[in-house]
């Protein structure tokens, strides 16, 4: 593929112009921030391992009538996928307590929540990404309140599907971020599921021990970051042959 213009170089991933009007090329890099870019660094071989991840989930939700910007890995580091007009929200789904949950309201990290929660807070990497209420998103016109339905609902069937898949592998899916963007499908302005959904953005813990998976590896500087995500990406049976990242030294696997 010769010189493709760069549309967007976001923390872990590039957006390039696509091979057709509307698509775009989704790279993943190893970069790795956390805690608000305030933690950055390289993870070996994670693009890799979290384009294959992505490409694996996105097509399971597909298959299962779930809307995604996900068209086809291309290769080893970028996947093709629709142009979707972005929604300015994150979307949590969370089932048991960690992260800034625990945080907020003085809950013990583990704890099984009573039901799901599914939460919203605004795109926006200057403001450290603030929760906000149905309320805001309404009077400031970023969803419709019909939009906000659809996009609880999707989030919720991303929920029971991907906390059946994981479990079947022996890992708990303890809550993950969402993205959501609009695209023109049949004369109809859908909402779509895009961004990715890897160990980067979901905390998945060992069903047994209850290790961690996922990115809280680096952001709590556990080691084994690596590890970590080849481990799901083999429970998941997608670990590409050639993605092996390099061991550290003295280190067998
Ligand atoms: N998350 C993410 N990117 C971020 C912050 C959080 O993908 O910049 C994910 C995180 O992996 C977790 C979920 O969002 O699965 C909920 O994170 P939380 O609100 O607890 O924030 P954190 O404590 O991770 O900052």
């Amino acid at each position: 593929m010769g010189r493709r213009r760069r549309i967007f170089e976001g923390k872990a991933k590039v957006l390039y112009e696509g091979p057709e009007p509307g698509t775009l090329v989704q790279y993943f890099k190893d970069d790795t921030v956390a805690w608000h870019s305030k933690k950055k660094g390289t993870i070996t071989g994670k693009g890799v391992l979290n384009n294959r991840i992505s490409e694996y989930l996105m097509s399971r939700l597909g298959e299962i009538g779930v809307p995604t910007h996900f068209v086809r890995r291309l290769n080893m580091r970028e996947q093709l996928i629709r142009e979707a007009e972005i929604i300015p929200l994150r979307v949590v789904v969370r089932n048991v307590v960690a992260g800034s949950l625990s945080q907020r309201l003085g809950l013990p990290e583990g704890s099984v929540l009573p039901r799901s929660i599914v939460e919203f807070y605004y795109k926006k990497d200057d403001l450290e990404d603030p929760l906000v209420s149905d309320e805001h998103i309404t009077a400031f016109g970023w969803a419709s309140p019909y939009e906000i339905d659809e996009i609880m609902a999707l989030s919720l069937r991303v929920n029971d599907y991907l906390s059946g898949l994981f479990l079947g592998i022996g890992v708990r899916l303890v809550d993950f971020r969402l993205e959501f963007g609009r695209l023109w499908e049949n004369d109809e302005l859908r909402i779509v599921l895009t961004d990715e959904i890897s160990p980067d953005n979901c905390r998945l813990w060992d069903i047994k021990t209850n290790e961690k998976m996922d990115m809280d590896r680096f952001r709590c500087d556990l080691g084994r970051v690596e590890e970590a995500y080849q481990e799901v990406a083999r429970r998941l049976g997608i670990l590409p042959e050639s993605a092996t990242p390099a061991k550290p030294e003295g280190k067998k696997s």
